[in-house]
């Protein structure tokens, strides 16, 4: 039998297959996927292969075959082994939510997510919230950001969680495929989710401030089904996801806008910093690239000295 991973506990996992039907499932053998060293083998979103175990009369399987991931998204390990964990696989999309004020999203938090979620292969969508609360000045500044990352290919839609404005939309957009929510501590995710689908009532909030900061809180990611044919991921707790070890030469890639003119610069090793007849630099100085991506892409190159890390945690 066939399923998708909705939720895991550590060494069990609950499967669900197309039919409906439910099962607690095991691994068999030890699992090994080539090039992640992570603490689980299987998570939340994976497509698994599982056969019912015999001598028990309750539904429950073993999983011996994981299908290939379109995706996967990790977060730190609390110890020390330096490996992952991954928090989910197989998304189709995550929704970025910004809010200007209360709290504010920098540009240079947006374009860390999403020079991460490119690198995870993740479509992103932005979501400006709380526009109901924005006066004139604010919502031109909405505005000019929405069309800034319209031009570089980000699907962009303010929002209000609160009154329910342009809802219809995302869940338009979440038709048939599995999303996470993402961004900042109250820039309205669980109250978005609330507002999608108030049967589900999503205990995110809940479950983060039970712990105090600094203990060690076991959080599992877990997948529900909505009413309108539709799969969220919710991440208790994790707000961010994926660290990005990359080469200097590779951080362009990930600004759509840099990858799309690196071609045309002179040095095909070009950083876009100080190199002659740079192709970014032209655009820059024309006013193509928008100049906050450039100094987003500046800081992550001058981030760290060896690696270029990107790393999106909430502090
Ligand atoms: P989360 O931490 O991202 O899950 O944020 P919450 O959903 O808990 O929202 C944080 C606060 O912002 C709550 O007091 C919400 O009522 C409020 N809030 C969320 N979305 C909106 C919105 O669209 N408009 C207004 N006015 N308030 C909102
Ligand atoms: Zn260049």
């Amino acid at each position: 039998m066939t399923g998708h991973v909705y939720k895991s506990t550590g060494s069990w996992y609950t499967v669900k297959t197309n039919l409906g039907h439910t099962y607690e499932c095991r691994i068999k053998g030890k699992f090994r996927i080539k090039g992640i060293k992570s603490t689980n083998p299987i998570a939340v979103g994976d497509v698994v292969d599982f056969e019912l175990e015999t001598n028990n009369n309750t539904d429950t399987g073993v999983i011996y075959k994981i299908h290939d991931r379109t995706n996967f998204i990790v977060r730190k390990s609390v110890n020390l082994s330096k490996q992952t964990h991954i928090i989910a696989a197989n998304l189709d999309q995550v929704f970025l939510m910004i809010t200007i004020n209360n709290p504010p999203t920098l540009t240079s938090f947006i374009d860390r997510f999403l020079v991460t979620a490119e690198a995870y292969s993740i479509k992103t969508v932005l979501l400006f919230n709380k526009i109901d609360t924005y006066d004139e000045e604010t919502l031109n500044e909405v505005k000019y950001l929405a069309h800034e990352y319209r031009n570089i290919g980000y699907e962009c839609i303010g929002v209000s969680a609160k009154t329910g404005k342009n809802v219809d939309k995302v869940k338009a957009l979440m038709h048939n495929k599995t999303s996470m929510f993402s961004g900042h501590s109250g820039v309205g995710k669980s109250t978005l989710v609330n507002t999608i689908e108030p049967s589900l009532n999503i205990k995110t909030k809940e479950i983060s401030t039970q712990h105090s900061q600094g203990q060690h809180t076991t959080t599992f990611a877990e997948m529900f089904d909505l009413s309108f044919d539709a799969k969220i991921i919710d991440t208790p707790g994790i707000k961010g996801f994926g660290v990005v070890d990359m080469d200097r030469e590779e951080v362009g890639d990930y600004f759509p806008e840099i990858f799309k003119l690196k071609q045309d610069c002179k040095f095909n090793n070009c950083l876009h910093l100080k190199e002659p007849k740079c192709a970014v630099k032209d655009a820059l100085d024309n006013d193509e690239i928008a100049y906050s991506r450039y100094r987003s892409y500046v800081q992550i190159l001058e981030g760290e000295d060896e690696h270029y890390r990107t790393d999106i945690w909430d502090k």
